[in-house]
């Protein structure tokens, strides 16, 4: 099997060896590099399957090597955070980000994220994606008043119109799409779309689900599809 190429950009050196050590112990490929710029290149030239992004960083700070790699590259990334109001920004601002890992962080936390987020990698490459969600083995187009849900090819389009979708999104919608009408729980999202090894909170739920609205819906504060059903979740419509 080939080995999965993480690229680690930290400018604490002895964090960053630490990481390398533990997921060289894992059997990963790793790389790692301390600023932002040569960050950015490494992404660029290693084509990584993951980076682990220190947010603080020399050069260029971790968002903006995170928004170049999401346009550019779409690469999953786990962010290293050292403050609780980096956090915040990671949950408020549309970053793609995958994850996100506290300072002071335990090394076999960050290696069970690791696998996790590459597993959702692998699943939703194999496409096996579909296979995983309840009452779910459609296939095909579906569309649901101006919205047109094309699971194989992984495509939305409103009116027409091709919307682009981050992967966790694209899946909320067809999960949520795929049991039309019916209230789903925050925890039930968390389980279907992050996968029960998760650790992140359930506000992930509603700041994806925010995101989404903006894309989807014609006015994200009168939503006519993502509604939200009060202290239980969301509802497709
Ligand atoms: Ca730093």
């Amino acid at each position: 099997m080939k080995k999965n190429k993480i690229l680690i950009v930290e400018d604490e050196t002895n964090i960053a060896d630490s990481i390398k050590l533990n997921l060289e112990a894992e059997g990963y490929n790793v790389e790692y590099t301390t600023d932002g710029q040569m960050g950015l290149h490494y992404a660029r030239t290693l084509k990584p399957d993951l980076i682990i992004l220190d947010i603080m960083l020399p050069k260029l700070d971790g968002f903006e090597v995170n928004k170049i790699i999401q346009k550019e590259l779409s690469i999953p990334v786990i962010f290293l955070t050292a403050k609780s109001d980096e956090i915040s920004t990671v949950l408020g601002l549309e970053l793609g980000a995958d994850d996100y890992i506290s300072k002071p962080f335990s090394m076999r936390e960050l290696i069970s994220r690791v696998k996790a987020v590459l597993r959702r990698l692998e699943n939703t490459k194999s496409h096996s994606m579909s296979s995983q969600i309840n009452n779910n083995p459609q296939k095909g187009k579906f569309i649901y008043d101006d919205i047109e849900i094309d699971i194989d090819g992984r495509r939305v389009l409103r009116n027409g119109n091709l919307i682009h979708l981050k992967p966790k999104e694209f899946e909320i919608l067809v999960y949520l799409s795929s049991n039309q009408g019916m209230a789903i729980s925050r925890d039930t999202l968390l389980d279907k779309i992050w996968g029960i090894d998760y650790f992140g909170d359930k506000r992930t739920v509603d700041v994806h689900l925010r995101w989404l609205r903006k894309k989807i819906e014609l006015d994200s504060q009168k939503p006519k599809h993502l509604i939200t059903v009060r202290n239980v979740g969301y509802r497709f419509d």
